[in-house]
């Protein structure tokens, strides 16, 4: 278990603290405690609808949840969404990629890279564009900077979203299934990127059914089940010989 890893940090960069959420009479996400330290990376893993989109969601306030209490990177969030600042400043601070890339179709490249750094930081563009300028490099799309998100292949354009989220300088960077809508052939050039975001010390939680690429960066991996966190630890622990009947099952799936 990497539990030591997590409880031993003084401070977790992510700390769910009993966290529930229902839709209505849905109960999503069931007492849900996690610490997340500064540079780890984090594997959320689980069946369709066992509420891991939500768990990320909620990390960065796109959810409201009802009871317990949400801190990231000392800003807290509170049930019901009763904590505005706090949630400006997370948003600011928390990067996200989703499996649908939701890039402005009628700005560049460049000018998707850009936008949130001059609004949002206050740089300017002459500054927003040298650090857009060195991420898309980072991402290997540099020769794509003047071109529209539709002239682009869903792993590049998935690339942009990265290199857009990762502009804002995030503390933490958060992946819902980001090769997911992507054709075969493209997944891989995203997960490099990742990966190598990885090694470069981010700390990121990731949710992807891609289990080889869960084995070669997580820190950990948690899988939950029915909205519950049902099992974690280090990948061979949990992919390799899980403890419990529905970690066995799920993996048995997708293995
Ligand atoms: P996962 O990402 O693991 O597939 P989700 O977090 O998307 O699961 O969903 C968890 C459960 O919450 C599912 O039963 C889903 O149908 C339900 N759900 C998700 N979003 C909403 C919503 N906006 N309104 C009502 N129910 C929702
Ligand atoms: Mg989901």
């Amino acid at each position: 278990m990497n539990q030591e890893k997590s409880s031993s940090s003084a401070n977790p960069i992510v700390r769910l603290d009993k966290v529930n959420k229902f839709f209505g009479d849905l109960h999503v996400l069931k007492d849900i405690d996690l610490e997340v330290s500064p540079g780890e990376v984090v594997v959320i893993v689980g069946a369709s609808g066992s509420g891991k989109s939500t768990l990320i969601r909620c990390i960065n306030g796109l959810e409201e949840f009802q009871q317990g209490h949400i801190e990231v990177d000392g800003n807290e969030l509170l049930p019901h969404g009763k904590a505005a600042q706090a949630l400006q400043k997370i948003r600011t601070e928390v990067g996200m990629v989703f499996q649908q890339f939701n890039l402005f179709p009628h700005l560049s490249v460049l000018d998707n890279v850009t936008l949130a750094p001059m609004k949002v930081r206050g740089w300017s563009r002459l500054d927003a564009m040298e650090t857009a300028e060195r991420l898309l490099e980072r991402v290997g799309i540099s020769d794509q900077a003047a071109k529209y998100p539709g002239q682009l292949s869903g792993g590049q354009q998935q690339r942009v979203a990265l290199a857009r989220a990762l502009a804002m300088e995030p503390r933490l960077m958060l992946f819902d299934e980001p090769t997911s809508a992507l054709d075969p052939e493209m997944i891989g050039e995203v997960l490099d990127a990742m990966r190598e975001l990885a090694k470069e010390g981010m700390t990121m939680m990731i949710v992807t059914h891609e289990m080889g690429f869960a084995r070669d960066v997580a820190d950990r991996v948690i899988f939950i089940h029915q909205g519950e966190i049902a099992e974690q630890g280090p990948p061979e622990e949990v992919l390799d010989h899980p403890r419990n009947k529905p970690t066995q099952q799920f993996l048995s799936r997708v293995l």
